[in-house]
């Protein structure tokens, strides 16, 4: 299993994207150029990316692109939004018509495709056809909170290649176990990761976080594993993640990921909305990154759900190449080495930020 998570930073996700399959080498990963490849974005509702809940669609666009350029033609675009809500109506909203007729690719909503039941550790479901047929799936989720999961990312994102019934049982199952069993039976080849500005907190969007980063991994476990760290969680506070770890589906420990960055951040300055602007309060950015930003305020939230925030009382933590040379008293990533407290990173990863915090905020 190959265990490299690329890392890329930046405000253009086409591009990104393109370095991303570039980095991987998607073409030889894919092989012989016949195979029908599915490219699962994430429309959990119809909403624009901005919001944080959906695939940007230059995301799409660029894989469509690269597969094109290197003489693949059998193409398909599946996805199902959550119940209730039409995926037609994302199709339309994020252009994806078009974007399928200019590549002559195929535009399936799973919602409308066959089934099959399949049973993976103790739970069946019904998987769209579209899904186990593939030669070759590319998983495009959005990294973001979850109101349940707290998290979600590659594996959940499987969850569009079921039924509307299938969907309702797996919450009747309490997720966890369903999500980690779904990820045995299907594997994507490649996840290309959208986090450009994933939501906070919610699934469906509303407080995007500014984050301006895309990741890269054929390795769905390890690979949630890793971004729960970047959410502030530890791999085990995700439920489908520990379930998927106890089931021997991979591995759960973030420290066997090789991490390679294609680049480094650049300083940004964020707008934060909801709740994000509350926990930015808290916070003296000075030419701050907005991956290093992000990981601050997922930090500060793991903070507020332990009901920490208050203890950090009216010190505000310094993050920014601003703070470079000088001596705050809290503060992250390595333009704060200088603090008095610090964590180190560059970008700082959330659940560094959350430890230093908390001992910083128990006084210990
Ligand atoms: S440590 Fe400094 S340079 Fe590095 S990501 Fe954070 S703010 Fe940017």
């Amino acid at each position: 299993m190959d265990n490299r998570i690329f890392l890329i930073y930046g405000k253009d996700p086409g591009k990104m994207t393109k370095a991303l399959l570039e980095a991987e080498d998607a073409a030889s990963l894919i092989g012989d150029r016949g195979k029908r490849i599915v490219i699962k974005p994430n429309f959990v509702i119809a909403g624009d990316p901005s919001d944080g809940a959906t695939t940007h669609t230059e995301i799409t666009e660029a894989v469509l692109e690269y597969l094109r350029d290197n003489g693949f033609a059998n193409l398909v675009i599946a996805e199902g939004s959550w119940v209730g809500s039409a995926t037609e109506e994302a199709f339309r909203l994020l252009g994806y018509y078009g974007l399928a007729e200019r590549y002559g690719a195929e535009l399936i909503n799973t919602k409308r495709d066959r089934f099959r039941k399949v049973t993976s550790h103790g739970i069946t479901m019904e998987i769209c056809e579209t899904a186990l047929d593939a030669d070759f799936i590319i998983n495009l989720p959005v990294l973001k909170g979850h109101c349940q999961t707290l998290m979600t990312h590659s594996m959940k994102n499987l969850k569009g290649f079921l039924s509307d019934r299938s969907k309702r049982d797996f919450h009747r199952l309490g997720l966890m176990k369903p999500i980690a069993a779904i990820a045995d039976v299907i594997r994507p080849g490649l996840i290309i990761s959208d986090s450009i500005c994933g939501d906070l907190d919610f699934e469906e969007g509303g407080t995007p976080v500014e984050t301006n980063r895309m990741m890269a991994s054929t390795n769905s476990v390890l690979f949630d594993a890793f971004a729960a760290g970047l959410m502030g969680y530890k791999p085990e506070d995700i439920g489908y993640i520990k379930e998927a770890g106890k089931m021997g589906i991979g591995d759960i420990d973030p420290a066997h990921a090789e991490v390679i960055e294609l680049n480094k951040p650049v300083a940004s300055s964020a707008r934060p909305r909801g709740t994000a602007q509350r926990l930015a309060a808290y916070t003296a950015p000075d030419d701050a990154c907005s991956a290093c930003f992000a990981s601050l305020i997922h930090a500060l939230k793991r903070m507020d759900e332990e009901g920490l925030l208050r203890k950090l009382g009216s010190r505000k933590i310094a993050i920014g190449q601003g703070y470079k040379g000088k001596n705050p008293e809290i503060g992250v990533g390595v333009c704060c080495s200088g603090a008095d407290i610090s964590v180190k990173g560059c970008p700082a990863s959330a659940d560094a930020i959350f430890n230093m915090l908390k001992e910083a905020a128990l006084g210990k």
